[in-house]
């Protein structure tokens, strides 16, 4: 069973990969977007480390929708409001237990991702991070590291795709033969779950 603990985990772990990998996400940003993914996604996820260590949320949930609050509130970019999504749909939808299963856990992160495509109109295909996130959930009944595989994946997938979402869909057909940054942070948050766990 995981803990708040555990979730708490998974967002320090997120927020060390985004720092180690800032510059890149930021990199990748630049030839199809505005340069500040990294920067955004650092801003966010350090605000999440703060508020978590001075609030102490006690069970999953809470833990969940704490950080996606404060990645609604810190990050400037589609970024922070799909992640905020993200992880408050999926927060909420874990409720108010002590612990919950892994099941539990991806069909919670199932309503996330619904969530965050209803918000951004995104589908697969479309060069965001759904690219990564939905082939993440679709593995996650396989485990943390097949969810973790299954989100590299599906972030390489973006690089001969043409943006149809985001600043990236301006470039029409500019847009292929870059990875999608999103679609990288993604991988991230999804490696961090595997971190969490050990793995
Ligand atoms: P901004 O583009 O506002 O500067 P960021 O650079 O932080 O925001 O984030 C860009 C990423 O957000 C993209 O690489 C893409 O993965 C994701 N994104 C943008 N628009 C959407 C959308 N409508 N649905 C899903 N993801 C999106
Ligand atoms: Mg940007
Ligand atoms: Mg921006």
């Amino acid at each position: 069973m995981l803990d708040a603990d555990f979730f708490r985990r998974w967002m320090t772990a997120t927020a060390a990969s985004v720092e180690r990998e800032a510059e890149r996400l930021t990199a990748l940003d630049s030839p199809i977007g505005d340069a500040d993914h990294g920067s955004n996604l650092q801003r966010g996820f350090r605000a999440v480390t703060a508020t978590l260590e001075k609030e102490a949320p006690d069970t999953p949930g809470a833990v969940l929708t704490l950080a996606g609050r404060q990645l609604i509130s810190t990050v400037g970019g589609a970024s922070g409001p799909l992640y905020g999504t993200l992880l408050r749909r999926t927060g909420k939808a874990l409720g108010d237990t002590a612990e919950v299963g892994e099941e539990q856990l991806a069909e919670a992160l199932r309503a996330g991702v619904d969530a965050v495509m209803t918000l951004g109109g995104a589908a697969p295909g479309d060069k965001t991070m759904i690219d990564a996130l939905v082939p993440a959930v679709d593995a996650l009944g396989d485990g943390f590291a097949s969810a973790r595989a299954a989100a590299e994946q599906g972030a390489l997938a973006t690089i001969p795709l043409q943006a149809r979402k985001g600043r990236a869909s301006y470039l029409g057909e500019r847009s292929i033969g870059h990875q999608d940054p999103g679609a990288t942070s993604s991988a991230l948050l999804i490696a961090g779950l595997a971190e969490a766990n050990g793995e």
